[in-house]
């Protein structure tokens, strides 16, 4: 269905009051719907990545929506608790905001203390300790706010002497990916990475430090974490790299890393997973049940019932082009239930 239309007849849906329905049914009250979010912007980069990235009026309204259409709003270790015992409250929802920018802190987190309603970050740990912009994002965001037709930088890892068009997001991750090639993926060290990104921006005439010095695209530091920590933030397993190695040593090494760390900063346990980039593989399943993992999302598209193996749970990935009415059909049910029954 294309987009008009789908967004057409979900109108037609709320008003008739079919929505309501499907949310005041015993189908949606045995299910609970997490909620995915990234970065919530600092200033533009929702016109830069609008996958990645939303406003904070957007969120605001989103937030507004979830209390219009009476959802209940819990903390992930509840939610998944009661999703298994059989006792959610009606139209049950989870925040669950990936990565831990430091945008969680500067835009979201006002909103939900707003809103009182409870949140997880999954945190990778490597980046939140070693604080600079990530690399990748921070030079896809540099290309695309220079706007420069064309880039010649000879001194850039795996760009050479070539000269590379920018007009438009596939040309622009294209030079990323030429880029990113050249860095051996087993090794994260993160210096290597940011002299990269340092190189770019010199390239481009913008300033790296000053993106540093504003947080863009960086995530929270250690003690960002523990404050926040300190008021009721759930910080959750993401990799220490921010990785999913085939290796199962090093997976399972990857979630030990991470772990301590995150307990060392909150001071609470961290048993519930995030598959980055929303890789998994069935070879991880008994890790994590090994290392006493209870619950692990996914970025399948979808809304969670009793049936749904705890380690796979899925989830909506709500971005800027979800339309305010395609979200409250997430709410209420009737997106899921409508791929579930027709
Ligand atoms: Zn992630």
């Amino acid at each position: 269905m294309n987009v008009a239309l789908k967004s057409q007849s979900l109108n037609v849906s709320n008003r008739l009051g079919v929505s309501r329905l499907v949310g005041q049914s015993s189908w949606r009250r045995r299910r609970l719907l997490i909620l995915c979010y990234h970065g919530i912007s600092l200033a533009d980069e929702h016109e830069w990545n609008s996958a990645l990235y939303m406003s904070a009026s957007m969120l605001a309204a989103r937030l507004g929506a979830l209390r219009r259409c009476g959802c209940h709003v819990l903390p992930l270790g509840e939610a998944v608790e009661r999703l298994y015992r059989g006792d959610l409250p009606d139209r049950a929802v989870t925040l669950t905001f990936d990565d831990g920018y430091f945008d969680f802190l500067g835009r979201a987190w006002p909103l939900l203390q707003e809103f009182g309603y409870p949140a997880t970050v999954y945190l990778p740990t490597l980046r939140c300790e070693h604080n600079l912009p990530i690399m990748n994002v921070l030079v896809s965001y540099m290309l695309w706010q220079r706007r420069e037709p064309m880039l010649t930088a000879p001194e850039v890892p795996g760009l050479g002497a070539d000269t590379y068009p920018l007009a438009t997001p596939a040309q622009r991750t294209a030079v990323i990916k030429k880029i990113t090639d050249t860095i051996d993926p087993s090794d994260p060290e993160p210096d290597e990475r940011d002299a990269v990104a340092r190189a770019i921006a010199r390239r481009l005439g913008l300033d790296f430090d000053r993106f540093a010095a504003d947080r863009v695209l960086t995530l929270m530091n250690p003690k960002e974490v523990a404050d926040l920590a300190g008021h009721g933030v759930d910080f959750q397993l993401h990799t220490h790299r921010h990785r999913t190695p085939e290796n199962d040593e090093k997976f399972v090494e990857e979630i030990r890393e991470n772990r301590a760390r995150i307990e060392a900063m909150t001071g609470r346990p961290a048993v519930h997973f995030c598959y980055p980039s929303g890789v998994y593989r069935r070879s991880y399943l008994p890790l994590l049940h090994a290392e006493r993992v209870v619950s692990a999302t996914t970025t399948q598209p979808g809304i969670a019932d009793p049936s749904s193996d705890p380690l796979l749970l899925p989830r909506f990935v709500d971005t800027s082009t979800v339309s305010p009415a395609e979200f409250e059909a997430w709410l209420h049910g009737i997106m899921p239930w409508l791929k579930a029954t027709v």
